[in-house]
């Protein structure tokens, strides 16, 4: 069954701590979060982390809360600063060794930017970096995936082909799509009326090129997201904008894609992540499903 949760502790969550956060995670009836290391892994390599990363795994396990993790956003793997490309590689290795702790399946990241590179250049580079990456993961023994996601500028690496191509061709990745920063970055990409027949599309070129097993239990980001000509703004509030849920609850729901993970990027994390959960089984149910 599909999963939802927030991207971070919920809103609602005081204190503001993680072992908290998964207890409101499940009493909202919501089963799933991705813990933000986006500034900074605050798991520590040391005792006092490893004691932190034992209470949050256990109690995710106790309350069935499917945990993932979000990398630094300070990740440049297309750097020209070799400085820069190794201190990149270093925070997903902290990140994936602080999940391993945790028992979080994924660590999505933001691969990095053109700068001054062509496409295919920095393509190149993030590829090469990130097999080395994924090997030091590998190495140590950390049973994570390392997760490139769909990235919502067009400075950035990060359209649906590359992250899906990345995935091709290193092993031990698996994809995270963010649906609205595909949105956001091709302009209003899912807006209309046949946005369902383009997640459609989206959908199935993801099963060609990274196989139905992965597709059905793809890792999916979603919210609603303001947008110009470079892309991504901020993200929005679902309801407040002009990609729907609904058409890719169908189009899923249709490709029988219904394992899924949803993390709610919204500003109103948890309710957003509800609506959606409600959404998606209101789908199974007309479809005779759920
Ligand atoms: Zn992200």
């Amino acid at each position: 069954m599909a999963r939802f949760g927030p991207a971070g502790i919920p809103t609602i969550t005081k204190p503001r701590d993680v072992v908290k956060g998964i207890e409101d995670v499940r009493s909202l009836g919501l089963d799933l979060m991705e813990l933000e290391f986006v500034y900074g892994v605050w798991i520590k390599n040391d005792e006092s982390g490893l004691k932190k990363a034992i209470d949050i795994k256990n109690k995710a396990k106790e309350l069935d809360v499917f945990l993932t993790a979000h990398a630094p956003y300070y990740i440049n793997l297309a750097s020209e600063d070799k400085k820069k490309v190794q201190a990149s590689i270093q925070r997903l290795v902290e990140s994936a060794r602080a999940a391993h702790w945790v028992g979080a399946k994924y660590v999505v990241f933001h691969p990095g930017y053109y700068g001054k590179l062509s496409r295919d250049e920095a393509y190149r580079i993030v590829r090469d970096n990130l097999a080395r990456a994924v090997e030091i993961v590998r190495d140590r023994g950390y049973n994570v995936y390392l997760s490139p996601e769909t990235t919502g500028k067009i400075s950035q690496v990060g359209d649906l082909e590359e992250i899906l191509r990345l995935c091709e061709e290193i092993d031990g990745l698996w994809p995270t799509v963010d649906f609205a920063h595909i949105h956001a970055r091709e302009r209003g990409k899912y807006s209309g009326e046949n946005a369902k027949e383009i997640f459609i599309k989206d959908l199935e070129l993801i099963e060609k090129i990274v196989g139905s097993d992965v597709a059905k239990r793809l890792h999916i980001h979603f919210s609603g997201i303001e947008y110009g000509d470079k892309g991504e703004r901020k993200h929005l509030i679902l309801r407040h904008s002009d990609i729907s849920f609904e058409a890719l609850a169908e189009a899923l729901v249709e490709l029988g894609l219904t394992e899924v993970t949803v993390v709610s990027e919204s500003p109103i994390l948890e309710q957003d992540a509800l609506v959606m959960k409600r959404i998606f089984e209101e789908v199974l149910h007309r479809k005779g499903l759920g």
